[in-house]
């Protein structure tokens, strides 16, 4: 061996969200965000992914360019609901033989009218599965790194389940089918992402659960949330905003809020942040200063190695 022994990074993980833009001008928009996120170097950033494959290729054609034209590492997330298992083994195949090393494994929710069918991949504990035996063979091409798969975890009760134990019991399942780390859905209560910590840990999860927030800069942005993910408006912050004469006062508010929970989860031992930016740099960047995060110090840890 040589060289000298690296000291393990004490850094907190910082990622983004971001999603497939609708149409060109969006895509620029959505390069100007890339390339201001780019410079805070972000361990990773996710691109999500329609339920039922609906915006696949616009997924695939910003993984792509995020691999191909920046320093930054896309984690994909890919959904099982109404895609056969031969479409998802597919998509793993496209994403792996990509390049993507890092899969987030979800569910999604069905659209209208669509069923699942007999042998469907109706749980993301299934989907982690899936990837796990498509990975397996590829070992000797994955040779220089295998497959991150990630999760999501829920803060509050995930709609359908009936209790928060349930949803501790499918996260372990999800541990135990392969899955290396969870993120979760946004939680307004700092006390929210201290009780998942606490209750995972006793059932005996060991991955780490990142927490995701997200800056809620209009009231507008409250609702779709709420809509979107089924989770409860927080009234206080909804009155905040609703109390705020200009949009740069409702960004203020916003980003405080989400300062305050992202510090709480830190000191709550949670292993980094992930910031769910709807596309747009502004407030995600103003968290980020807020926090005054420590960062490698170059694009990834290559420039201390
Ligand atoms: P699951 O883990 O399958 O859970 C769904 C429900 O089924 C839960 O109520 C659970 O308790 C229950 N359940 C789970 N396993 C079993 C089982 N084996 N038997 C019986 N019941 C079970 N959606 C998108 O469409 N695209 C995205 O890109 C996207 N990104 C996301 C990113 C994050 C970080 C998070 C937290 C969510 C994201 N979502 C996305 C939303 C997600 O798809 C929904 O929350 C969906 O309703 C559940 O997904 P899941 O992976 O948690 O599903």
């Amino acid at each position: 061996m040589t060289g000298t022994r690296l000291p393990p990074p004490t850094y907190p993980a910082l990622s983004y969200e971001l999603y497939p833009p609708r149409n060109g001008p969006a895509e620029e928009s959505l390069w100007t965000t890339i390339r201001r996120l780019e410079d805070t170097r972000p361990d990773f950033v996710s691109v999500t992914y329609g339920a039922a494959g609906s915006n696949r290729e616009t997924a695939i054609h910003l993984l792509k360019r995020l691999l191909t034209e920046t320093t930054l590492k896309p984690l994909a997330h890919l959904t099982c609901v109404g895609s056969s298992r031969a479409e998802l083994t597919e998509i793993v195949e496209r994403l792996l033989g990509g390049g993507v090393r890092g899969i987030l494994a979800l569910r999604g929710d069905a659209p209208e009218g669509i069923e699942p069918r007999p042998g469907d991949v109706e749980h993301a504990d299934e989907l982690v599965r899936l990837i796990r035996d498509v990975e397996s063979q590829r070992t000797a091409q994955l040779a220089a790194g295998r497959v991150s798969v990630g999760v999501a975890a829920y803060a509050t009760r995930h709609p359908d389940s009936p209790s928060l134990e349930q949803d501790i019991e499918v996260l372990l399942a999800k541990e135990d089918a392969g899955a290396d780390f969870a993120i979760t859905q946004v939680f307004f209560q700092p006390s929210d992402y201290a009780r998942l910590v606490d209750r995972a840990a006793r059932a005996g999860v060991s991955i780490p659960i990142i927490p995701g927030v997200m800056p809620m800069t209009s009231t507008r942005r409250l609702e779709k949330l709420s809509g979107l993910a089924g989770v409860d408006v927080d009234e206080a912050l909804r009155a905040r905003l609703e109390g705020a004469r200009a949009d740069e006062d409702r960004r203020r508010i916003g980003v405080a809020a989400t300062v305050e929970l992202a510090r709480a989860a830190l000191d709550d031992g949670a292993p980094g942040i992930h910031l769910y930016t709807f596309n747009e740099h502004a407030a995600a960047l103003d968290v980020i200063d807020a926090l005054d995060l420590e960062r490698p110090p170059q694009a990834g840890l290559a420039a201390s190695l």
